[in-house]
């Protein structure tokens, strides 16, 4: 079964049964559950669009492993093409879902694994390679979906993982056996979690010697024994349970994140992808990050485009479509839009191959894509909230307008230009709500800033890859300075 379609996914899902919580409770059915489904109905499209001819291209691709027809979510990218076609489907699923769809960390993993494992194995002569190699294959033939976890709840940011007051505020290795590893921590912000087959778990940064126990990577089930979840609130979520679906927004789709809690968790040998090569710890991070970073190049700018949509649909609700200032607005939204899109497009151009034969972007320009989007959608959403206007957010609810003696004074007294409906006006007016304020600015405008690392991450590797002893050095020669 090389290709699942969205309800076999769906119920391959509900087979798995996971430990999550929610609102101080045990969730039975996680499935089924409102404020939960919405999340994995996003990462059902994934499923969903692959089984689509016309998507068959973006969405699929032929496993170099196996030869078999796979989702594109599971591949190892294996030239600049694969690069950026991995940009344009996620583009492409932003503006199905307006949400995250959750499945690009696990391909992001895949991709840092393949060749740190590889360059591990070539120094030490272990054989993680081939450990991820076999977990790879496992995860393309049954189409499952992956959940990368790396960062670590820290604690106190100025000492290393080693000197922590509490040892279980990075994840680490607490007991070693002849068949595995027994290992405890957390990881937070676990976008996606509850609805991945699997979890691949990574060190959250470089480490030193003396955090060889924390210098571990490894796959394991989302039904492994020890693991469970808990499900981080957002804004508006109870809206959900409400019933209705206007006031949502975004009443398909969403998107879910979890504190991951392993506590005494036991990984066998054959699923551990890196133990105590510390060195090889900072690698794994900045290339996961850097497809990570490119990511984003690729899904936020598919969200922006819903959002740019929205924000245009308003104002064509409210007749100010054809006012100078708001067709102005629109175009630098597009603007700043499409120059994400360029850094996605442009890191995925650049690639090269490594030594394990997949493709690496070009990490300078990965690193740019993604502090330009700790930016950028801020912008957007600011003019998507003017072009709005402040009705967005003082609109009555959708069972006032449903209401016998309220709804007809709603609808005389909020509507736009006549031919609109006011139903449809608040409609586009609660999907920018949910965009820039509700449960989608979690996965649009907050993890804009944090999500694949926050915004000093990149600077770090920006001056790192930004080479400006060589600008220094073409300086001197245009000024003909010989020192
Ligand atoms: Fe994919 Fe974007 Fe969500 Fe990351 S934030 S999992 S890249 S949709
Ligand atoms: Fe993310």
């Amino acid at each position: 079964m090389a290709l699942m379609t969205g309800e076999q996914y769906i119920e391959s899902i509900r087979k798995i049964p996971m430990e999550i919580y929610m609102f101080g409770k045990k969730v039975e059915n996680p499935v089924d559950d409102p404020i939960l489904r919405p999340s994995l109905n996003s990462v059902r499209m994934t499923y969903d669009l692959a089984q689509m001819p016309e998507y068959q291209e973006l969405m699929t691709v032929i496993s170099p492993e196996s030869g078999e027809r796979i989702n594109r979510f599971t591949h190892i990218h294996r030239s600049t093409e694969d690069l950026r076609n991995k940009v344009k489907m996620q583009r492409l699923l932003g503006q199905k879902t307006a949400s995250c769809f959750q499945r690009c960390v696990g391909m992001d993993a895949f991709n840092a694994e393949f060749s740190t494992t590889f360059e591990i194995d070539k120094k030490y002569g272990t054989s993680y390679h081939e450990n991820f190699k076999k977990f790879l294959r496992y995860c393309q033939d049954n189409d499952l979906t992956v959940d990368g976890a790396m960062t670590d709840t820290k604690g106190d940011r100025s000492k290393a993982p080693h000197e922590q007051a509490d040892p279980d505020l990075f994840l680490h290795v607490v007991e070693r056996r002849p068949d595995g590893v027994v290992v405890c921590g957390a990881k937070a912000h676990q976008t996606g979690i509850i609805n991945s087959h699997e979890v691949i778990v990574m060190p959250t940064q470089s480490m030193g010697p003396d955090d060889r126990d924390y210098a571990i990577s490894f796959a394991v089930p989302l039904n492994t024994k020890g693991l469970f979840m808990i499900i981080g609130r957002q804004s508006c979520d109870t809206r959900k349970r409400e019933g209705g679906e206007m006031d949502v927004g975004n009443p398909e789709f969403g998107g879910v994140e979890a504190l991951t809690v392993f506590d005494h968790v036991f990984v066998p040998n054959d699923r551990i992808f890196l133990n105590g090569e510390t060195e090889f710890a900072g690698l794994l991070v900045e290339r996961f990050a850097g497809y990570h970073r490119q990511s984003y190049g690729g899904c936020k700018v598919g969200v922006g485009d819903v959002l740019i949509g929205a924000a245009a649909v308003a104002a064509d609700y409210n007749g100010a479509n054809k006012a100078s200032h708001v067709k102005d607005k629109l175009i630098e939204m597009t603007h700043l839009n499409e120059t994400l899109y360029c850094c996605g497009i442009a890191c995925s151009a650049e690639g090269y191959p490594t030594e394990s034969g997949n493709y690496m972007i070009d990490l300078l320009l990965a690193n740019v894509c993604k502090q330009n989007v700790t930016r950028f959608p801020y912008e957007i959403v600011r003019l998507a909230e003017d072009i709005a206007g402040g009705l967005m957010v003082t609109a009555p609810s959708e069972a006032d307008l449903k209401d016998p003696k309220l709804g007809p004074v709603i609808d005389k007294y909020l509507r736009g230009v006549n031919a609109v409906s006011t139903e449809n006006r608040l409609r586009i007016l609660r999907l920018i709500e949910n965009l820039s304020l509700g449960t989608a600015a979690v996965g649009y405008r907050t993890e804009s800033m944090h999500g694949a690392g926050s915004p000093q991450a990149q600077r770090i590797m920006i001056a790192r890859q930004g080479n400006l002893a060589h600008k220094k050095a073409l300086a001197k020669a245009i000024a003909h300075i010989t020192e």
